[in-house]
């Protein structure tokens, strides 16, 4: 590339800033991301609150799963105004809000600090979600990059919805939980309001290119039901200000969302620069370098326990780094897979941060006796290196962004098991677009049964469908391993935005 000779020869890297909101599947795909600028010999600042770095560093200690990525990576901290001691994940709200307030404050500090130091900033790299930086962006005239951690078909939808809806948030934010999103028949959109016909209407039909929606298939936020309006609010006014970046960047590549790309008619294209996950996973056989990831929770080596399992044997069940589940959900869980009669490695988060112990206590009475050999509990493991492992046969997944694009990148169908934000969309694209996994179905009293359960991993597991599914999933793995190839549509996007990156430095 002839920018990067220049660069070589003027020996002036420009200054790349890379911002994630302060959560887990927020923080690997930017993580990920800076990872890639690195390796185009760009100058990478990752930006974490104080307790994150300290949480990261915590998570790595004694014989966890202790990981390379932080080798190369410089990490400045900023404030998140909360007190060490208080347990955020339990506090996401006023998370938010003390973000905005100190962590501005603070990451002007840090802009002034690197600035005085020589090292100005050639572009900021903000996860959508801290939707106070573009201003701190602005003041300080440097350029700016849209982060999109979630899917381009979500992007869309909010998007559109976004664009429809504005005038109603800045009037009055709480009609937007009672009005449904939909298409009138020639192809455009119209509000209906509650107490109108739902009936004939509850399906987005194949409007700006998107497959036929179920109104239940949109994420969470902008469903009817939806019990967080502020959520709702927080998640669309990230769209207010996209007309601020020069670039959008997102979490996919070109051949998984091709027309979900093309329907955003925005100014600015979305540009994919997915999958984001460790570069060894995608070069293909061998990986040496998988141990790359930072975790908010130390990880459980479950590697070795694996090793001693079956190829294609054992069901993996995760729900991602917020979901907690009911007892009875628990239980419903817990029987499905005892009944199903194959090895499984089960993630339970414990519901309080410091008490690790207390994952268990939530399991049917003697369960852990009964399946003790055949099944493991842990409280966090490192996903990307057991979803690799060759024993994987099946993925029982909350459809988190991050969990759904590692698992399809990887070969592994998935059970869907959707709960709240953009995963019920994600669940409708595993199961009915891109046909790598199947969707698990609620009871009447909302949750899934152990008869669905047992149901649905035999089908996949041990039928004509199943191996169908993961034909499918090994066709999507080529895929994402060729948008990473050296002409890959993924690379060539990194590639360009360093290049406009170098140019406008
Ligand atoms: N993850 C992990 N170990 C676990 C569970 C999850 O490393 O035991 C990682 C997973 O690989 C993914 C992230 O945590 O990158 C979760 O992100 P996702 O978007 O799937 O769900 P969220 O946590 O945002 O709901």
């Amino acid at each position: 590339m002839e920018s990067l000779g220049k660069l070589e020869k003027s020996n002036k890297r420009p200054h790349v800033v890379v911002f994630p909101y302060p959560a887990q599947g927020h923080i690997n795909p930017l993580m990920e991301f800076a990872n890639r600028l690195l390796s185009h010999n760009l100058m990478v600042t990752f930006v974490a609150t104080e307790k994150v770095k300290e949480r990261i560093a915590q998570a790595q200690d004694g014989d966890s799963c202790a990981n390379s990525a932080l080798e190369n990576i410089r990490i400045e901290t900023i404030s998140d105004g909360l007190t060490p001691d208080l347990d955020r994940e339990k506090n996401s709200a006023m998370k938010a809000d003390l973000l905005k307030k100190f962590g501005s404050v603070s990451f002007e500090h840090l802009i002034e600090r690197f600035n005085a130091q020589g090292k100005r900033v050639s572009c900021i790299v903000y996860d959508s979600f801290l939707d106070w930086v573009p201003q701190i962006a602005k003041k300080f005239a440097i350029p700016l990059a849209f982060f999109w951690t979630q899917s381009c078909a979500v992007y869309s939808i909010y998007y559109h919805y976004h664009k429809r809806t504005g005038l109603l948030y800045s009037q009055q934010l709480i009609i937007v939980s009672t009005i449904i999103f939909s298409a009138s028949s020639t192809g455009g959109l119209r509000y209906l309001k509650e107490e109108d016909d739902l009936e004939n209407e509850m399906y987005v039909k194949g409007i700006f290119g998107l497959p036929q929606l179920c109104s239940s298939d949109l994420p969470s936020f902008i469903q009817s039901s939806n019990p967080y309006p502020s959520a709702t609010k927080l998640v669309l006014d990230q769209f207010d200000i996209v007309s601020q970046a020069k670039w959008i960047l997102g979490n996919s590549f070109k051949e998984l969302e091709e027309t979900e790309i093309k329907s955003i008619d925005s100014l600015v294209q979305p540009r994919t620069v997915g999958p984001l996950i460790p570069p060894s996973y995608l070069e293909g056989s061998n990986p040496k370098d998988t141990n790359v990831r930072v975790h908010l929770w130390r990880a459980t080596n479950c590697m070795n326990w694996l090793k001693m399992k079956g190829e294609s044997t054992v069901i993996y069940v995760s729900f991602g780094s917020f979901l907690v589940l009911s007892k009875e959900q628990i239980h419903e869980i817990a029987f499905g897979l005892n009944d199903s009669g194959y090895s499984f490695l089960w993630v339970i988060r414990p519901s309080d941060d410091k008490e690790a112990n207390n994952i268990t206590q939530d399991l049917p009475e003697g369960f852990l006796e009964e399946t003790n050999g055949k099944g493991l509990v842990v409280p966090w493991c490192p996903q990307m290196m057991v979803l690799s492992h060759s024993s994987i046969a099946l993925f029982m997944t909350h459809c988190g962004w991050n969990s759904t694009l590692e698992s399809l990148s990887l070969g592994v169908p998935m059970l869907a098991f959707p709960e709240w934000s953009d995963q019920p969309t994600n669940a409708k694209y595993i199961e009915d677009h891109w046909k790598i996994g199947r969707r698990l179905s609620r009871r009447d009293d909302g949750l899934v049964g152990r008869e669905e359960l047992n149901k649905l991993i035999k089908e996949v597991m041990e039928t004509n469908q199943g191996a169908e599914l993961r034909k499918n999933a090994l066709w999507w793995k080529t895929l994402a391993m060729k948008s990473f190839g050296k002409s890959g549509s993924s690379n060539k996007n990194i590639e360009s935005f360093v290049e406009e990156v170098i140019n406008s430095a």
